[in-house]
């Protein structure tokens, strides 16, 4: 008795099963059992989604995406695995998927890992004072990576120009605005004068 030629079917012959396992030569010669063949499809023909650029951090890059067999959706480390190529450095980066289980074969995407790309110079977003550290962002339009630097404190030392004020012993004025002051900052030119708002 010979074993069965390999039947005719839609994608790449596997070999006979029974019971969800693939069946020994010998159990196919000798069992009563019902016998079915099994065809695996090449994962080359499932459609992967697009992987959008990813912005260099240092680490291993590992987008998601898809993996569509016809309309099915396949699920990972069931129906394919992945593995990675050049996936650290700035450059093209490969992702290499292996059809497993109903899937054999091969199919690589390639994607783009890129340095971030800012929205501009840093931004002043938090004025500083003579007391308070100031901020300046700027914002990665890829990934939305924000990344900012402390400004420097205001040097507490200024001119002003108050001669055209006239001032009578005694009086006082509000209108020398001095950004950066505290209520109680001494002014000294001469006589110390004390800021009063
Ligand atoms: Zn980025």
């Amino acid at each position: 008795m010979e074993l069965p030629q390999a039947p005719q079917g839609d994608g790449k012959f596997a070999g006979w099963f029974c019971d969800g396992k693939e069946a020994e030569d010998d159990q196919i010669l000798n069992d009563d059992k019902e016998f079915y063949a099994v065809f695996r499809q090449d994962i080359k023909d499932a459609r992967i989604s697009d992987i959008p650029a990813s912005c260099y951090n240092g680490t291993e890059i590992k987008p998601t995406f898809t993996v569509k067999y016809q309309d099915e959706l396949l699920t990972e480390n069931a129906d394919y695995t992945v593995s990675w190529k050049n996936n650290v450095n700035i450059g093209t980066a490969t992702a290499v998927i292996t059809g497993i289980g109903k899937f054999f074969g091969t199919k690589e995407i390639s994607y783009v890992i890129e340095a971030h790309r800012w929205n501009g110079p840093m931004k002043t977003v938090k004025e500083p004072t003579a007391l308070v550290y100031g901020r300046a962002e700027r914002k990665c339009t890829v990934c939305g990576k924000t990344e900012s630097k402390q400004l420097a404190k205001l040097s507490p030392k200024m001119k002003v120009n108050v001669s055209s004020i006239v001032l009578k012993t005694g009086q006082s004025t509000t209108k020398v605005k001095l950004p950066g002051l505290q209520k109680g900052t001494e002014l000294r030119h001469g006589h110390p004068a004390i800021i009063k708002s």
